[in-house]
Order: structure tokens, then C-alpha cells, then sequence
């Protein structure tokens, strides 16, 4: 008889019969890992791996990235634009001149009959570099409507707004490498080993040769508190009285770098006065957290040779989001953590191209952080792209959480949406639905046909997807990556570059511009546009980028004021010599007075409504949702529940029940855990039809980022579980 080892059946990998290896970068989050896909001998993906040299993940891929290559198979792509003439019309497949004619016609009618401003475009994070520098091209200097914005305004707005409002430029301080020189962790709201797998095993890595503290913040006992050598289960909205408090104590106590303060920062008295009125016995009532856990926590950090913060939509999505940065970022400017190895504020961000489209996409100005309100940055851009300056705005306009009121109350009539899904993304599904019905031409550009917002579309434009076109995002720590062409569109499916240049035609302002045909031609324009600035790309080449797997900026071909002499190889971290990009070239800052101001539980709806993601699935499952193991693993939405709650409204585990709000309601199955205080709930906010019929989305004031993460709700027991299942499985389909 074996024993042990010997009688396991080892384990088999399967020959998939690669003949071929192409290199490209995950197209999901924004960790930005270098992916290999494997191809077959008639040139079909077969396979997936992680490019083990690759310094953001050394051979490692999450189980989305390793099913990466079964996306070029999965259900519902658009293979043919589709066209109807009323919105509740069955759609036609027409050809693509008969679809672009058409879009580009009533985008003329439109301007024509209301406006200019009448039309507007919502972009996303999640195509190329290039193409989002061309589709600004085109909104910008062909069809010149200022409502034009990306839906990284749900995710990424407010650390833009932060990091703009502290150090003068949006553009993550800090590196993954960070991890490594660290002394001191501070996660906000970031659940990392199910949002961002990968740098969570960066970090892990570093954490099993060197110990140092991991200070986890979050309402939730999530899996990264779970592991936290201090849990913070702080009251949800309320993160800026902790940062101040913080601050009080390191100020207080004369922990804080004063040297760092008065040669880096502006805005000293004035900060010291504000936090002067948060001392930890104050903060503790507002915030949940006692007060010796906010005098321990201060200590640790100011005491660390280097600690850094990173945070990710704990602290975005709220009302609060902007100044949660910006009291970040305040927490390391006091205690000298700016550009230093280990010391940085780290926005982890989410799509797999958030920072392209922040960078390139000119949603929020114009290409390469130039802003509309700059006369010299407009005459620049006008000169290069060869249109008239006073063609743009000059100042940028609604973001796309204002875009959709404003169809709502008539001053928008035609809306086009690329690779954006906000009948499952926006909050208050039931009203986002009334707002597109009320469009007079929606034009929806997606990989996939099913999307739920394409029922509403006039017209639907079939857009290839991730590696079925070449190009470069960026992700979280300024790495720009390459994306080689690994297999072609299903159909008649088409590059969005291709899509966007072919519109372009349409109209005669295009006709004295350049729109090139080729991604390469592309990143020519945004390399030169890029040098000598912040964002300096003019060091990189396609083949340079996939050589070093992936280039940090600035990386320029000539010393400049950012890159500093030899920036060739890229630049791991911004403000080393602590100037930041404010004329006077200090940071500065900001006091934060609190104010109360979002729904919160009450007698009525007792519970807070907490929201997040799953490791299986990415945004609205419009990828995830296809493709097999991931949505066998995670099928359906789930409610964490607090066991205790669950006794009280007599609902057991495994059972459903509906959670309700002043928006909507929906049915989950309940999972009673200890994860959450008894007075919230959880639900993964991926699925169409669930969190986003309850939650309120109230506007962060400067960033117009929903609070998607707070809201009131209360729970109600279902006396027919059987009707619940068979409705549930019905809604989830695919
Ligand atoms: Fe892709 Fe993000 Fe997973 Fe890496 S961690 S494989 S980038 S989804």
C-alpha cells in the first residue's frame, strides 16, 4: 500500500498544442500584468500565462487573467453594426457606412438643432492609449462638444481630484517597488487580495522576509483586514475625521517631519488650526474607532523610516472621496512620505487603462495633463492637431454623473457610448433607465452585443476587444505596457481606432486634420505631445516597452525639467526632490472641515448597504459573466449578513431575502458572517439588476464621483424561497 506523496495522483497539465507565444498586458485591472498568449497551430488561443520576467507580476496572473484567451470566444460579441429606427424596433444589421453615415448625421442634426453641447460623448478605462488620444481628437477638435467624460468617474475621479488638489498633477507618486522599502502599511477601503490579487502577492512576497505593520481600514473585516496586524472598522463615510485626527496626534506630538513641512508644503497654519479641533476623543465618537487605536496608529506611522497609504474605492466612492485623498495625501506630507522609497501615497486604481484615459483621453482637458482653462495648453494643441483654438471650450464640462441628469432634464438629446455599461454601473438603475429612454439617438460602441444598455441604443457599433488590436495602457504605477495583436474581431467587429478615424470622415472640420490608421502612427503623436513634461513618453518605442515589459513615466529621450538627466529606462517615483507641480513648487495642505452630509441608516432603513467586488468578476460581468470557471465560481449575487441580524429578522443562511431602499430593491441570497457589524450589509455590485437598484450615488462635490459604498437599506424576510431561486437563476441567465 502507498501512503502520503506516493499515492497522489500527480498533477496533469494539459498539452494545448501551443505552437506560438504572443506577448500583450492584462485587460482587466490595473495592476498591469504582462500576459503571454499562447496560439495553436491554425492560430487559435489556447492559453494563457504570466511573462515570469515581467517586474509587476513575475509569472503571476489572477484566475481572470490565466482565462484571458477565452474571451476571443465568448457568448454575446457584436459580430455587425445594428441599426433601428424606434427604440423598441427589433435591431437590422446594416453595413458599417449605413451605420457611421447614420451616427454621424444625427451627432450634425443634433448640434445643429440645439447646440453643439446637445451631443455627448462617456468613454471608459478600458481601451488603448491610442485610441483614447484619437477619440479626444475627434471630440475635441471635430465634433467640439465639452460633454465629453469617461465612466472613470465612477471609480477614479477622486483620487484625480485629490492628487491635483495636493501636489498640482494628477499621476500616482509611488511604485509597486514601494512595498519593499517600506517600514508601515495603510490600506483605505482596499480589499487587495480579491481587488488586486497580484500586488497583493507583491506584498506578501515582501511581508515573508521583512515584517513591518499592515494597518487595515475598513468597515468590513475583509480578507486584508483578515490578515492586518490592526483592523480599523471605521463608521462608513467617515474616513476624513480619522485622517485628521491622525494628523492631530503626529502634529501633537511632535512626530511630524517639520523640516519636510516647511521646505515642501503651503498651507501649515492653516491645516494645524483645523486639525487642532480633532483630537482622537473628538474623532473617536464620529468614527467608530477608539481613541488609544488613533494615537497607536499616528505613533506607528510618523515613527516608520517610510510608511506609505494606498487606498482604493473606500475612500473614491464617497461624498467625501476628494478630500479622503487629499487628507491622505496630508498624512504624508506631514510626515515627509512623498517620493521617497516606501513613502508614498498610492491611489490603487481600477480599470486596466483608468490611467491612459486620465492621461491621453482629453475627457477632462487636453492630451498630456494640459487643461482647457490654460490658453497656452489650448494654442498648443490646436496648432499641433491644426484646428482653430477657439474651437475648445475653455473650461472643461459636465462629468458623466452630471451628463445623465442633464438628459434627463432636456439639455443633452444624443448620447454615445463606448465600452460603458451604465444601466448596470450608474447608481439608481431605475432612473438611469428613464434618462436613456429619454434620448433621441443613442449609439452604443461595445465588444459585446448583450450588454444591457444596448436595448436602449439606436445603434450599435461592434468594437474588437483587448488583444484583437495592438496598443498601450498604463496602469497603476505609471507603467505604460504593450498589447501585441494576438487574434482578429469575430465579423465585422473593428479596432475602436478604426471605428473612431472612419467617423472622423464624416465631417468636414476632420478634412485639414490627421487621423492616422495605425496604432504606431498613434503613439508617435502622443510621444511627441509628451516630451518635456510630467508624462513624458519620448523615451519609449513598441518595441522598447515590450523589450523592459512595460515602462514607468517620465521616460524621455532627453533630459527634462521631470525626467531629470537619464530617465531612459523609465522613473519609478515623482517629487524625489520634493517640487511638485504647483508654480511655486511646493505641495500644499488643505484643511478638511467634516461634513455629515450622506443618507444613513434610520429606523425606517436600518442597515448600511455596503458594496464591492469579487475576485471572479470584473465591473458589470460583461467579460466575467462568459466566460466558464469564473461564473461557475461566483454565479450570483450574495448578501453578507451579520449572523445576529439574520436571527432578529428570522432569515437563515443559504436562504433569500430582499434588501430594500428608498431607490429600489432587489433579492440576494443571504450569507450570514461575522464580515460585517450587524448594522450593514454586503453585496458584490457586478450584477445587473442588484446594487445598483438600491444605492443613492450622492456626488463627491469636486471629484462628481458617486458614493456608491453608502447607503440606507433595510432587509425583509421572502416567505416563497422556491419562486426566489427560479427568479434569481432566470435574471443570471449567462
Ligand atoms: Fe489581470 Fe489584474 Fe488579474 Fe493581473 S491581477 S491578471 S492585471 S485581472
Amino acid at each position: 500500500m502507498l501512503f502520503g506523496r506516493n499515492n497522489k495522483n500527480p498533477i496533469k497539465i494539459a498539452d494545448k498544442g501551443v505552437v506560438e507565444w504572443k506577448y500583450a498586458t492584462c485587460g482587466y485591472c490595473s495592476t498591469g500584468c504582462s500576459i503571454e498568449v499562447g496560439l495553436d497551430r491554425k492560430g487559435q488561443a489556447v492559453a494563457s500565462r504570466g511573462v515570469a520576467d515581467a517586474d509587476v507580476n513575475r509569472g503571476k496572473l489572477c484566475i481572470k487573467g490565466i482565462f484571458e484567451h477565452e474571451l476571443f470566444k465568448s457568448a454575446g460579441r457584436g459580430t455587425q453594426p445594428l441599426m433601428r429606427k424606434q427604440r423598441w424596433d427589433t435591431f437590422e444589421p446594416v453595413s458599417w457606412d449605413v451605420a457611421l453615415d447614420h451616427t454621424a448625421a444625427e451627432i450634425k442634426r443634433i448640434q445643429a438643432a440645439y447646440g453643439r453641447d446637445a451631443f455627448s460623448i462617456v468613454s471608459t478605462g478600458q481601451i488603448m492609449t491610442e485610441e483614447f488620444y484619437t477619440l479626444g481628437k475627434l471630440a475635441r477638435g471635430v465634433i467640439g462638444t465639452n460633454q465629453y467624460d469617461g465612466n472613470t468617474t465612477l471609480c477614479m475621479a477622486s483620487a484625480v481630484s485629490g492628487y491635483k488638489r495636493s501636489f498640482g498633477s494628477d499621476g500616482p507618486p509611488g511604485c509597486y517597488d514601494d512595498f519593499e522599502h517600506t517600514d508601515c502599511l495603510l490600506a483605505f477601503g482596499s480589499n487587495l487580495p480579491e481587488q488586486h490579487p497580484v500586488i497583493f502577492w507583491r506584498l506578501r512576497d515582501t511581508l515573508e522576509k521583512r515584517k513591518f505593520p499592515i494597518i487595515v481600514v475598513d468597515p468590513r473585516v475583509t480578507m486584508f483586514a483578515q490578515m492586518a496586524d490592526i483592523h480599523l472598522p471605521i463608521q462608513p463615510g467617515t474616513d476624513v475625521v480619522l485622517l485628521n485626527a491622525l494628523a492631530h496626534v503626529i502634529i501633537a506630538e511632535g512626530l511630524a517631519d517639520q523640516d519636510y513641512i516647511d521646505r515642501h508644503t503651503e498651507g501649515q497654519e492653516a491645516f494645524r488650526e483645523l486639525v487642532a479641533q480633532y483630537d482622537p476623543q473628538t474623532a473617536s465618537r464620529i468614527c467608530g474607532i477608539d481613541e488609544d487605536t488613533i494615537r497607536n496608529v499616528a505613533r506607528t506611522y510618523a515613527r516608520a523610516g517610510a510608511a506609505m497609504t494606498i487606498w482604493t474605492m473606500g475612500i473614491n466612492q464617497s461624498t467625501h472621496g476628494s478630500d479622503g485623498v487629499v487628507g491622505i495625501n496630508n498624512l504624508n506630507l506631514i510626515t515627509g512620505n512623498v517620493g521617497k522609497p516606501g513613502g508614498t501615497s498610492l491611489s490603487i486604481t481600477g480599470q486596466c487603462n483608468a490611467m491612459g484615459t486620465r492621461e491621453w483621453s482629453s475627457c477632462s482637458g487636453l492630451p498630456g495633463y494640459r487643461a482647457l482653462e490654460n490658453e497656452q495648453d489650448r494654442a498648443d494643441i490646436a496648432r499641433f492637431w491644426g484646428v482653430d483654438p477657439d474651437f475648445f471650450p475653455e473650461k472643461r464640462g459636465l462629468f458623466m454623473t452630471d451628463i445623465l441628469p442633464a438628459i434627463e432634464t432636456g439639455q443633452i438629446k444624443g448620447l454615445w457610448l463606448i465600452a460603458t455599461n451604465p444601466m448596470t454601473s450608474m447608481p439608481n438603475t431605475p432612473r438611469i433607465r428613464k434618462t436613456l429612454e429619454k434620448l433621441e439617438f443613442l449609439v452604443v460602441q461595445d465588444a459585446y452585443r448583450d450588454v444591457e444598455t444596448n436595448e436602449y441604443a439606436h445603434v450599435y457599433l461592434p468594437a474588437a476587444l483587448w488583444a484583437e488590436k495592438e496598443g498601450c495602457m498604463t496602469n497603476t504605477e505609471r507603467r505604460v505596457n504593450l498589447i501585441r495583436n494576438v487574434s482578429q474581431p469575430p465579423g465585422e467587429a473593428r479596432a475602436d481606432l478604426w471605428i473612431f478615424n472612419q467617423l472622423a470622415r464624416r465631417f468636414e472640420q476632420a478634412e485639414a486634420m490627421e487621423f492616422p490608421d495605425e496604432a504606431e502612427q498613434v503613439f508617435d503623436e502622443i510621444r511627441e505631445l509628451s516630451r518635456g513634461r510630467m508624462l513624458d513618453y519620448s523615451g519609449m518605442s513598441y518595441d522598447k516597452i515590450e523589450q523592459n515589459r512595460g515602462l514607468q513615466w517620465p521616460c524621455s529621450d532627453s533630459p527634462s525639467e521631470w525626467a531629470g538627466d537619464d530617465s531612459s529606462e523609465g522613473t519609478q517615483r515623482l517629487y524625489t526632490d520634493g517640487r511638485f507641480a504647483f508654480p511655486t513648487g511646493k505641495a500644499k495642505l488643505i484643511p478638511l472641515p467634516f461634513v455629515d452630509n450622506n443618507e444613513k441608516p434610520d429606523e425606517d432603513y436600518p442597515f448600511w448597504f455596503n458594496s464591492g467586488r469579487v475576485v471572479e468578476h470584473f465591473h458589470t460581468r460583461t467579460r466575467t459573466g462568459k466566460v466558464g470557471n469564473q461564473n461557475k465560481f461566483s454565479p450570483t449575487p450574495y448578501m453578507e449578513m451579520n449572523p445576529d441580524a439574520a436571527v432578529r429578522l428570522g432569515i437563515r443562511h443559504g436562504e433569500y431575502a430582499r434588501v430594500v431602499s428608498r431607490r429600489g430593491d432587489a433579492v440576494v441570497m443571504v450569507q450570514t458572517t461575522q464580515r460585517v457589524p450587524p448594522d450593514m450589509v454586503f453585496v458584490p455590485f457586478h450584477f445587473h439588476d442588484c446594487v445598483n437598484r438600491i444605492t443613492l450615488g450622492l456626488l463627491d462635490p469636486h471629484s462628481r464621483q458617486p458614493a456608491f459604498k453608502q447607503c440606507a437599506a433595510r432587509i425583509e424576510p421572502i416567505a416563497d424561497q422556491q419562486a426566489a431561486a427560479v427568479r434569481n437563476k432566470a435574471a443570471r441567465a449567462y
